[in-house]
């Protein structure tokens, strides 16, 4: 299977966010509570009616040859708001991280600095096996950058939007233009640039994919000034759009497509030191009595797992102390409760296994030393 039950489900929402702090910094003033608590009210509201204002807007001002029902689905469906995922919250991959600033933050936030031989790749591919932050990653990028994020997984596109696909491929480039700097991060990205025999492709399929490689070189030819447009500045719009994509399934992507992702970053499995941060991180969340002696043996314990394996397998075992109760738990208060300790770990090892072996990880690895950046 494509993925494991650990990678689809979607424990990002637990995440501690360790972010309130701009709005801490913002009303810090001399202002009394009440103040902050109306003004934050009309804020949200403003903020809700600039975004039906805005979507409203964009939906008037869409430039040419753009679908209007195809970029109404985008702005709803696709596009991400809220819930923005920061460098904090993502456990190690710091050669990953560095990565991304040099190829999309800085020359997104200063595209000055970034022109001639520092012009930046218009295409970025993470791969890697499953739940190992890359879906985090993008989202981190796109929030440190300020851009639009595009979100959209390429199976969807050749499943849920089938038959409206062409037109929502070209309205997903030409909003992503319009509303620059722009991250458009094709999740599965190997169900779409696969390289099977054009025989055994499904039609509708081989037109999306056709589509799709149409629009990226029209933006790369945009971005490199080859390009002659009615927009008003079309090379800048394009030069601050990229093409993130990720996969599990790297050696699916066939050569051709392979090669415009001129930048492939290896994500690979969290190291000892990142499986202990990430732990850390879930226990912090829940009253515990693990030693820094449990906490070493639970890094060892561990090796294996990817960041949504470890994730899956903290949340099973904070419910260890519960368990053991049976209905009893619902007539105690919450300091009678146990604090997680090692054994809950240990007994949700039997079942939760890390969701890649050794034989596919030797598989990634492998591709990595051939095709890709390691880190
Ligand atoms: P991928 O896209 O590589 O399959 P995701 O980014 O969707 O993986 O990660 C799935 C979940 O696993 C996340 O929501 C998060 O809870 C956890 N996770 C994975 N990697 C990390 C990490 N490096 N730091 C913190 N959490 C992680």
């Amino acid at each position: 299977p494509r993925q494991s039950y650990l990678y689809t489900s979607s424990y990002g929402a637990e995440t501690p966010r360790t972010k309130p702090e701009p709005l801490k910094r913002r009303y810090s003033g001399r202002r009394s509570t009440e103040d902050v608590v109306e003004s934050t009210a009309r804020e949200k509201q403003t903020d809700k009616n600039d975004k039906k204002t805005s979507t409203a807007a964009i939906l008037k001002n869409l430039p040419p040859g753009i679908d209007e029902s195809a970029a109404k689905q985008i702005l709803n469906d696709i596009v991400v708001q809220g819930d923005e995922v920061h460098w904090s919250d993502i456990a190690g991959l710091e050669v990953a991280k560095n990565s991304l600033r040099e190829t999309v933050v800085y020359p997104f936030l200063r595209p000055d600095l970034f022109m001639g031989l520092r012009e930046p790749a218009r295409g970025m591919l993470l791969f890697g096996p499953p739940g190992t932050g890359k879906t985090m990653l993008a989202r981190a990028v796109a929030t440190e950058s300020k851009s639009t994020f595009f979100s959209i997984s390429a199976s969807s596109l050749t499943s849920k939007y089938l038959g409206e696909s062409e037109k929502l491929v070209r309205a997903l480039f030409g909003l992503a233009k319009a509303l620059a700097p722009s991250i458009i991060f094709v999740d599965e990205i190997d169900s779409l640039l696969s390289h099977r025999s054009d025989a055994g492709e499904h039609e509708a399929t081989r037109r999306i994919k056709t589509e799709f490689l149409i629009q990226w070189s029209e933006l790369q030819r945009a971005a490199a000034g080859r390009e002659t447009s009615s927009s008003a500045n079309p090379r800048n719009e394009a030069q601050r759009v990229l093409v993130l994509a990720a996969t599990n399934l790297p050696w699916a992507i066939d050569e051709a497509a392979r090669r415009r992702f001129v930048r492939r970053q290896y994500i690979p499995l969290p190291e000892p030191q990142t499986r202990e941060t990430h732990l850390r991180t879930l226990l912090r969340q829940q009253n515990h009595s693990l030693t820094e002696e449990d906490i070493s043996k639970l890094v060892q314990l561990t090796d294996g797992f990817s960041g949504s394996d470890i994730t899956a397998l903290a949340k099973d075992a904070a419910m260890g102390p519960l368990r053991s109760l049976g209905e009893a738990l619902l007539y105690m208060t919450k300091d009678e409760i146990r604090p997680m300790d090692l054994s809950d770990f240990e007994q949700s090892l039997k079942s939760i296994r890390p969701s890649v072996d050794k034989e596919g990880l030797r598989e990634y690895e492998e591709w990595a030393e051939k095709f890709g950046e390691r880190g």
